[in-house]
């Protein structure tokens, strides 16, 4: 079992924590707010009062934070985790970021003596929850094999899919693909709508074949009723849009049918929509035809 510090306890972060508990690991958790920290000590974790506290005696360090500036903050700031971290620990970052920031995290762990790896998740509050997580690891194979165990704590298909910065990689084709799939179940739903159809009968069928897929499962009753908390915030799936494009530029690729829901994405966000599940870009589909 590993003593494991664990910083970012938020929808995500929370319940990896608890699961990492829950698997026997001593877990020491800081988040910004105190809140958070409580829950995770009344599932049996122990609180930390700075991210050096969380990761002094640690040999796994997990961090779940919002975005890239958020992550070199706590990891390569003042006081951060790369200051604090002894010689030896694992740093395993699963927050969704860009993949070159994944790559200096860790050229700026390994001078530390630090290995590192970007391990991004999928599945959302729910498998988060379960411990039934995707994660989509990236960094050297050693440190990969190393993770394992706590890996298997939080998640149920850990792939090694490359080195670092391919896990985030492979993350934003996924974020790509939800995007997509979110945008393409409502304008179906609203269509649906719209011929008078009982969308829970469509919806029901269409699950069931070609047309089926873990979003329309997971989405589709809470897009029927419209109820958007929040899940995954639009506000982060419009940071992650953002990555997968800048992405796509890099490589010289261009995504068509990505840019096009990037874009309802950012609008959803700019109308103030941002704090809504991701699901909640219905509204933006809906009002695109003046329906409610
Ligand atoms: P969240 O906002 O609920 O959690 C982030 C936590 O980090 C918050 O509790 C916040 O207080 C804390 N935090 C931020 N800055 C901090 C700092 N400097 N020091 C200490 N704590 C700090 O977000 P989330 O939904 O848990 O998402 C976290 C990451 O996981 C994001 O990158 C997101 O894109 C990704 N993700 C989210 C989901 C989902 O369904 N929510 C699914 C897969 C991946």
């Amino acid at each position: 079992m590993s003593k494991v510090g664990f910083i970012g306890l938020g929808i995500m972060g929370g319940p990896m924590a608890a699961n990492l508990v829950k698997a026997g690991h001593e877990v020491v958790g800081y988040n910004r707010s105190q809140a958070k920290v409580d829950k995770l000590v009344a599932d049996g974790g122990k609180a930390a009062a700075s991210v050096a506290e969380a990761v002094r005696d640690a040999e796994i360090i997990f961090t779940m934070l919002p975005d890239s500036p958020d992550v070199e903050a706590v990891v390569l700031g003042e006081d951060g985790v790369l200051a604090n971290a002894k010689s030896g620990a694992l740093l395993v970052d699963c927050s969704t970021i860009r993949p070159d920031v994944s790559r200096r995290v860790a050229e700026a762990a390994a001078e530390k003596g630090v290995r590192a790896l970007d391990a991004p998740v999928s599945g959302g509050e729910p498998k988060a929850i379960d411990g039934t997580l995707s994660i989509m690891v990236g960094g050297e194979a050693d440190a990969f094999a190393a993770a394992q165990d706590v890996l298997n704590a939080v998640g149920t298909t850990i792939v090694h899919v490359g080195p670092s910065g391919a896990g985030q990689t492979v993350k934003a084709a996924n974020q790509l693909i939800v995007a997509g799939n979110i945008g393409l179940v409502a304008e179906a739903l609203v269509f649906l709508e719209a011929h008078g159809v009982d969308t829970e009968a469509g919806m029901k069928v269409l699950g069931g074949g070609l047309a089926g897929s873990t979003v329309l499962d997971a989405k589709n009753e809470k897009m029927r009723n419209r109820e958007f908390a929040p899940g995954f915030r639009l506000e982060l799936h419009h940071k992650d849009m953002g990555i997968v494009q800048a992405a796509a530029r890099d490589a010289g690729l261009t995504i068509p049918l990505g840019s096009l829901v990037s874009q309802l994405v950012a609008a959803a966000v700019a109308q103030g929509d941002g704090k809504l599940d991701h699901s909640g870009l219905l509204k933006q589909i809906t009002q695109l035809n003046g329906r409610d």
